[in-house]
């Protein structure tokens, strides 16, 4: 099945994708730092003037891991209404919001978030992710859904849900790349979560949909003609309809996901926050007593070890990550299926690594909110432990993407490109095949240094979560 998909599916692209110019990957620091975590350079002021954590004992964090380091903006510094948002939810609380309101509002806030509006990938945007950068990341994600799809028993209705589409580009890939296996994609019923009206708009003419008059006079339907598969948006996942199998897929959506940080202070850990300073800009300080989300914290630590623990003297928790699993793992053991989460992450504990990122460039997280990406590594063991706590979901890996990638066949894939196709196009692909597999920077590279193709096959991690009754899922036997 996967050799026959892989020589199969057809060529499509015109690989334009970032073989020449400069591009960042999310998770694109240096290649020495692999296994730091990206540490942002603010001091943290104590709220409280108490006897435990006097006024004075402010408390740097090293940022010299790195490797852009962080730039103010220069624009002119009129303030957005996302920055007049924040200071006004600040004003009305009388006090601080934690870091993971600020993600939130920043990211998402339905008028001015970050995503809201606008089309942030690719050169020209923030960063690129796997998917803009080659069309086999999207066609080896088919592989996997499609051997997932046989061990399901080959139904013929599945839900095909995506987490974060982005442009909807993964997705193309996959219906392009599946489109001679009509008895898989004729099965697709398709629903994007996406809260940017901006992207979904992308994502429709990306999978190539048209509108057609549903039966009642109000209804209309969406197919993507790709597949001819029905097309669908939704808010959230509880929006898709219950019932039917699952493939669910989330690149890159839940290291954008809302965080806590902790910080250990004199006083035990305090939950960092973000206020605003008498001459009204940003700032972070620790919360003086404990935060409703320290109850996360204590879950957290119940799946750690002690020495692991102890070690830290910073903790990033995701709630939402832990709820959104949950609910993944339950509509899976209920309905049947899998997801795949594929990400930058670690398998334990997050440090602090929450990052914000403007024209492929690491930027200060409390400059000019709304400019730039804001997103964090992903604590896959949280995510693993989360899953295991519902009933009927089994968890597999996870493993790195390289891995991933290379046991569903993405070598045979690349050759089977390279053999029909232009100098041009043979050099985007094997770079946009070292970005995906590979580790550090490219050895083949003899174009100037500050492009060198960064491998992220190590930093990125794939963890699958299926229904206990099936078997293990391809390729974590
Ligand atoms: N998966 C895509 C895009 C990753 S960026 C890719 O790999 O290219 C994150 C995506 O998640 C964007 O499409 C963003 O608009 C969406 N997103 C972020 N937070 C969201 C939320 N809370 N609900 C729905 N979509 C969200």
């Amino acid at each position: 099945m996967l050799r026959k998909f892989l020589l199969q599916a057809s060529i499509r692209r015109n690989f334009t994708a970032s073989s020449s110019s400069f591009v960042f990957l999310r998770q694109c620091s240096s290649s020495s730092s692999s296994s730091s975590q990206i540490p942002n350079g603010h001091f943290v002021e104590h709220l409280e003037n108490s006897a435990e954590s006097p006024p004075s004992a402010t408390i740097s964090i090293d940022r010299t891991a790195l490797y852009n380091p962080p730039e103010h903006s220069h624009e002119p510094s009129a303030e957005s209404e996302l920055v007049k948002n924040l200071k006004n939810i600040i004003k009305f609380r009388g006090g601080p919001i934690t870091v993971a309101e600020y993600m939130e509002e920043v990211l998402t806030n339905p008028k001015a978030g970050y995503y809201i509006n606008r089309d942030v990938f690719g050169a020209d945007g923030d960063f690129i992710t796997s998917p803009e950068v080659s069309q086999m990341f999207g066609e080896m994600i088919g592989v996997w859904a499609m051997c997932l799809w046989e061990q399901m028993g080959k139904p013929n209705k599945v839900n095909l849900v995506e987490l974060g589409p982005g442009r909807g580009t993964l997705l193309a890939d996959l219906l392009h790349g599946a489109s001679k296996f009509k008895n898989f994609t004729d099965s697709l019923h398709i629903h994007m979560i996406e809260c940017s009206p901006a992207l979904q708009k992308l994502q429709y003419e990306n999978l190539k949909c048209a509108t057609e008059d549903g039966a009642d006079e109000n209804e209309k339907r969406i197919n993507s003609t790709i597949a001819e598969s029905p097309v669908s948006w939704h808010a959230m996942l509880e929006q898709v309809p219950t019932g039917l199998p699952t493939i669910i897929i989330a690149h890159e959506f839940f290291d954008a996901l809302p965080l806590h940080q902790f910080q250990k202070a004199s006083r035990g850990w305090c939950e960092k926050m973000v206020d605003i300073t008498e001459n009204s800009s940003f700032r972070f300080v620790l919360s003086p007593q404990p935060t409703p989300a320290t109850l996360y914290l204590m879950k957290r630590f119940k799946w750690a070890e002690t020495e692991e623990i102890a070690r830290l003297s910073h903790i990033e928790v995701c709630p939402k990550a832990i709820d959104l699993t949950q609910e993944i793992s339950k509509r899976i053991a209920i309905d049947g299926g899998g997801a795949l989460i594929i990400d930058y992450g670690v398998n334990g504990i997050v440090s602090n690594s929450l990052q914000a990122i403007r024209k492929h460039k690491f930027v200060d997280i409390l400059d000019n909110p709304g400019s730039a990406d804001l997103s964090a590594y992903v604590d896959f063991a949280a995510i693993r432990h989360s899953a295991e706590e519902v009933p009927g979901a089994s968890v597999h890996g996870p493993m790195t993407q390289s891995q991933f990638l290379g046991s569903l066949g993405i070598n045979f894939r690349v050759e089977a490109l390279l053999d029909n196709c232009t100098e041009e196009q043979a050099e985007s692909l094997r770079t946009g095949y070292w970005r995906l597999v590979g580790e550090g920077e490219a050895p083949f590279w003899e174009g100037p240094d500050d492009q060198t193709p960064i491998g992220m096959g190590t930093r990125y991690l794939a963890m699958a979560i299926v229904n206990q009754k099936q078997c293990v899922p391809a390729p974590f036997q």
